[in-house]
């Protein structure tokens, strides 16, 4: 095994994993094009993990669309699509998986309890299973990219991660699988997230940048229909904890919201320098 290259388990040559939920868009393709720079054979996952979502959200409703998504695959040249059922993942008597600690606490973590230890227990699954030597995830994610880091970095996992930039409509939002749930008019208020983004990134001191991407959701939580703010916060990006007022150096800024039913999150990477 191995003897013609990477450390993972394809003969001939080095592989790279795309994980994903399915219901694949521009956002994904992106991110199957990295991989195919960085490795010589692509594989996607597809796969709802039941894991990392809470009782009361929308796992039983997240879009399937397991045929075009083949078909996407195709045309990218993806080599391997690998799409368990939830039964094959899972042991029915399964104990142990992987615990986030605290930092799948904080921020996207405090408002979905228990959703980065199952990320990271899948992703590790994953790993184990496809034994991929890169493995790429978009920053449209960025707490989760962060504990990806995170949990190889601890758990010294023999994989090399790489963070891929948001794909975003010509209007700002950023793709999402659950973006088909907006109605029209749930989507000109859900770019409200991408504006914030937009008008924080043109100040330089954190409680600036707060303070103008706080005045967008403002006005987005009056609009029809209204924008629901679960938060907005500029966090170190290796962390996720709140950068001090005196911060230098990169931030996420990024705001997690509701419009109608549908829960959203953006994020976007700032540098901060001496004003
Ligand atoms: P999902 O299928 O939503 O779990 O996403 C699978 C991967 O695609 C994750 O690494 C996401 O961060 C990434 N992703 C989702 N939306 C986008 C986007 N708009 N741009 C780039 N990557 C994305």
């Amino acid at each position: 095994m191995d003897a013609a290259g990477g450390s993972g388990g394809v003969p001939g040559g080095t592989l790279a994993l795309v994980p994903t939920m399915g219901a694949l868009h521009e956002g994904h393709r992106s991110l199957i094009r990295l991989a195919r720079e960085h490795a010589d054979h692509v594989a996607v996952s597809v796969f709802v993990n039941p894991l990392q979502f809470a009782p009361g959200e929308d796992f039983s409703r997240y879009p399937r669309t397991f045929d075009t998504d083949l078909e996407i695959c195709a045309a990218e040249g993806v080599g391997l699509v690998f799409a368990p059922a939830a039964g094959e993942m899972y042991l029915p008597d399964r104990q142990v998986g992987v615990c986030a600690g605290r930092m799948g606490t904080v921020v996207e973590g405090a408002f979905r309890p228990g959703h980065f230890d199952g990320v990271l227990t899948v992703v590790l699954k994953l790993f184990n299973l496809v034994r991929p030597d890169v493995a790429v995830f978009g920053q449209k994610d960025a707490q989760q990219l962060a504990m990806i880091r995170r949990m190889v970095a601890d758990l010294d996992l023999p994989v090399t991660v790489l963070g891929a930039p948001t794909v975003r409509e010509p209007d700002g939002l950023a793709l999402s699988s659950r973006n088909r749930y907006l109605s029209e008019a749930d989507r000109g208020t859900a770019l409200a997230l991408s504006a914030a983004l937009r008008e924080g990134a043109r100040h330089g001191r954190p409680r600036d940048i707060l303070g103008a991407a706080r005045a967008v959701l403002d006005q987005a939580a009056v609009a029809s229909p209204p924008l629901a703010l679960d938060y907005v916060c500029l966090v170190d990006p290796a962390t996720f904890t709140a950068v001090p007022d005196d911060h230098r150096g990169e931030a996420v800024l990024a705001v997690a919201a509701k419009v109608g039913s549908t829960r959203l999150i953006d994020n976007v990477v700032l540098t901060l320098g001496p004003s």
